[in-house]
């Protein structure tokens, strides 16, 4: 059970950014880093193959992605500014860590289960 995931500062900066160029549709990203015990660490985001940005949802060809990449979870953003998980995306969630930007900049992470996850800030994921 993962309880807390901590984000590069930077990283997080940068995932405003995208959220806010993709304002007013919801924008996702795929988040790469490692799992410890029950601390995920974030190391980058990658662009998912064949997204598209859509005024509710975005969808992305999960079949398309190469293995071996440490896709950890992902992140998309609620244009309506609710940073709380649908039904569906604790269904439809890739990965372990589901994140959610409810627009502009409030982040939050949820488990598959709908369980708040603490999001820390940090400089770098260390070994
Ligand atoms: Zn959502």
């Amino acid at each position: 059970m993962i309880a807390k995931v901590l984000v590069p500062e930077e990283l997080i900066q940068g995932i405003i950014e995208y959220v806010r160029e993709g304002y007013p549709n919801e924008v996702l990203l795929l988040l790469r880093g490692k799992i410890n015990k029950n601390i995920a660490c974030i190391e980058s985001v990658v662009i998912p193959p064949f997204v598209r940005g859509g005024r509710t949802r975005a969808y992305f060809n999960a079949s398309a992605l190469p293995a071996g990449m440490g896709l950890i979870g992902s992140v998309h953003s609620h244009p309506s500014g609710v940073a709380l998980p649908s039904a569906e995306d604790l269904l439809y969630g890739y990965g372990p860590v589901i994140m959610i930007v409810g627009y502009p900049d409030r982040i939050r992470a949820f488990d598959k289960n709908g369980m708040e996850l603490s999001v820390v800030l940090t400089e770098g994921c260390k070994p």
